[in-house]
């Protein structure tokens, strides 16, 4: 949202500032890095050496060192070899340990971050995103940093190193060769930036492609039933194979183009490398700067440092996309939560907790208000029930008091407190919900009866399966309370499921119940049981329900009737019946559907 009205720090800043923390084993690893590619660069200086020591009759340097004889100083050379060697392989190790470890632990600590935060976000803000979106942020955007750090990073360190060791190493020898060994440089970057900007879109277009045939394979295998009933075999083989093609197509496409990359970009090294050698060579065989050894330097070096300039565009392309996710992370980790919690610690026994929604006013959007002035009375141990057709504002209700959302204007209040003032941890440990969704969540019946309470003892959640009338079809089942019900519960019918997460909010035993449709998905013999279940745990708590099948709140103390999102009418059943209002319109509706299904 910022990012169009002001300037954003960049997501390397943003990152650096996240990883305070790690700045020190980022130091640690650099040093690793720089140091293996120094060792990585010596053996051609050491060749060098060696062959200078042949052709010139030993090395002034060697010599002084104590190695007099020709002989003595090729193996001193040898065992230099050997030890640089051994230090590149030491240090490799080292920075390849220490980048690794580092993207892990970065890599676990945003996630983490990132996932704690997203829980205390409100609602409002998860309604703008997609879970598809989320999921790509917590996952892939995470895992696109890891794979930067893994490698990139000590790439762009390493080729920093060569260049400036190289070059360094080229004007101490020999200037003007240094010169036309730099000359292609810029030919390469621009040739590698340019193959990757060409190549992107054909990559894209892959990928694009590949998602396109998953969705296509996917739905499919879902729908296998339709498939054969329709004996469409055939016809979805067909559709199977175009979209395979088309995937087929667009990988040749960038085939075409990746493959010319390393060829093409060759010529260039060539035009660098051809030029140190005939330069040089003249130079040696002039007898001038250059004695043999340094002209051999010169060729293995300048290879060394032309090839991996040709690796930089993929390396850039890695770090642009591990800097988007960086900052696509950190949007998320840095989202100011807009329902805070309150500091009033509140502790209620059952029979307290009045409950009023104090004219309260509340619209999601611009689009009108769903609450309009609502002012409803919950006495404390009371049922009160709110009716009114799809739409008119009554799981709102529910929304406000459990600062799902706040109210635009009025309060919501508990005893007195209004709920923004309260620790929303007690508000919501106040507070139990059965809606018309249930979600179980993959593990065992008892795990998810016990989802509130995790620490409740194997009677506690059988006597809450029990008043939920539930426990005998869990006795039922293969494995008992141990059964895993599937993800989501599916292995379960919807009014088993309700079952469970009634017996779920009677282990809670919150002193204010909320009962939002909770038997508006099921069948009537299940409907009356749940209803039972739900009339006996009812008592002696605040407990709101709210339906449209009028049958369920005919014993409510209170009913009140929303329309549009105000009062329209409130009474006991047997008033508002005889009011000839809109609540005994509906009763009429509703009983002659009832006697239609008796029928
Ligand atoms: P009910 O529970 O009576 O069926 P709701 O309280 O769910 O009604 O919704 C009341 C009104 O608010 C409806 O017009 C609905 O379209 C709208 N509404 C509900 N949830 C949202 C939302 N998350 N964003 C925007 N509008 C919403």
């Amino acid at each position: 949202m910022t990012a169009a009205t002001e300037p954003r720090t960049s997501a390397l800043a943003r990152l650096w500032r996240y990883g305070r923390p790690y700045r020190r084993r980022v130091g640690w690893a650099t040093i690793h890095s720089v140091l293996n590619k120094l060792f990585d660069l010596a053996p051609p200086l050491l060749i060098g050496l060696a062959v200078d020591v042949v052709a010139n009759d030993g090395d002034a340097l060697l010599d002084r060192l104590g190695m007099t004889t020709q002989r003595s100083q090729i193996v001193g050379i040898a065992v230099l070899t050997f030890v640089v060697w051994a230090f590149e392989s030491l240090f490799e190790y080292f920075h390849n340990v220490a980048w690794r470890n580092l993207a892990q632990d970065l890599q676990h600590d945003l996630r983490i971050d990132a996932y704690g935060h997203v829980q205390e976000l409100e609602h409002a803000w998860f309604q703008e995103r997609s879970t598809g979106d989320l999921m790509a942020v917590l996952n892939d955007d995470v895992n696109q940093l890891e794979r930067f750090l893994d490698i990139g990073a000590n790439e762009i360190i390493q080729v920093l190193t060569t260049v400036v060791a190289v070059g360094a190493v080229f004007v101490i020898l020999d200037p003007a060769v240094a010169v036309l060994a730099i000359a292609p440089m810029p030919l390469i970057l621009y040739g590698s930036f340019w193959f990757q900007r060409k190549l992107e879109p054909r990559y894209e277009a892959v990928r694009a492609q590949a998602g396109f045939l998953n969705g296509q394979l996917a739905n499919n295998l879902l729908g296998i039933s339709t498939v054969k009933s329709f004996t469409a075999e055939d016809r979805e083989t067909e559709r199977i194979a175009t979209e395979s093609d088309r995937y087929r197509e667009t990988n040749r496409r960038a085939i075409t183009l990746s493959s010319a990359f390393t060829p093409l970009i060759r010529m260039a090294i060539l035009i660098g490398f051809t030029g140190t050698m005939i330069w040089g060579g003249f130079e040696a065989i002039r007898g001038g700067t250059l004695t043999v050894g340094q002209y051999s330097v010169l060729l293995f070096l300048s290879q060394r440092l032309l090839w991996p300039l040709t690796q930089l565009g993929e390396t850039f392309d890695q770090y642009q996309r591990a800097m988007a996710s960086t900052n696509r992370i950190l949007d998320v980790v840095d989202t100011e939560p807009q329902i805070v919690s309150g500091s009033t610690r509140l502790e209620l026994t059952k029979g307290d907790g009045r409950v009023v929604f104090d004219h309260v006013t509340f619209s999601y959007d611009d689009a009108g208000n769903a609450l309009d002035g609502v002012h409803i009375d919950l006495p404390a141990g009371s049922t009160t029930a709110v009716v009114g057709p799809t739409g008119s504002g009554k799981s709102t209700l529910v929304r406000l008091l459990l600062r799902f959302y706040d109210p635009t204007e009025g309060r919501v209040t508990i005893d007195g407190h209004d709920v923004r003032d309260l620790h929303l941890g007690d508000l919501r440990r106040l507070t139990g919900l059965v809606s018309q969704d249930v979600y179980l969540f993959h593990g065992t019946v008892r795990e998810n009866i016990a989802y509130g309470r995790p620490d409740a003892g194997f009677e506690d959640v059988v006597a809450a399966a029990t008043v939920a009338e539930v426990h005998e079809f869990v006795m039922g089942l293969p494995r008992g309370y141990d059964t895993i019900v599937g993800e989501r519960g599916q292995k379960l019918s919807g009014g088993q499921r309700q079952r469970i997460s009634i017996a779920r909010a009677i282990l809670k035993d919150p002193v204010i119940l909320l009962l939002d449709e909770a038997t508006s998905a099921v069948d009537n013999e299940t409907e009356a049981a749940i209803q039972r279940s739900l009339d006996r745990i009812s008592t002696d708590r605040t407990t709101l329900v709210i339906a449209h099948r009028l049958s369920t709140v005919r014993n409510a103390d209170m009913i009140h009737v929303l329309d549009h999102g105000r009062i329209v009418e409130q009474g006991t059943h047997d008033e508002l019946v005889t009011r000839e209002g809109p609540y005994a319109a509906l009763w009429a509706v509703q009983t002659g559907e009832a006697v239609r299904h008796e029928r």
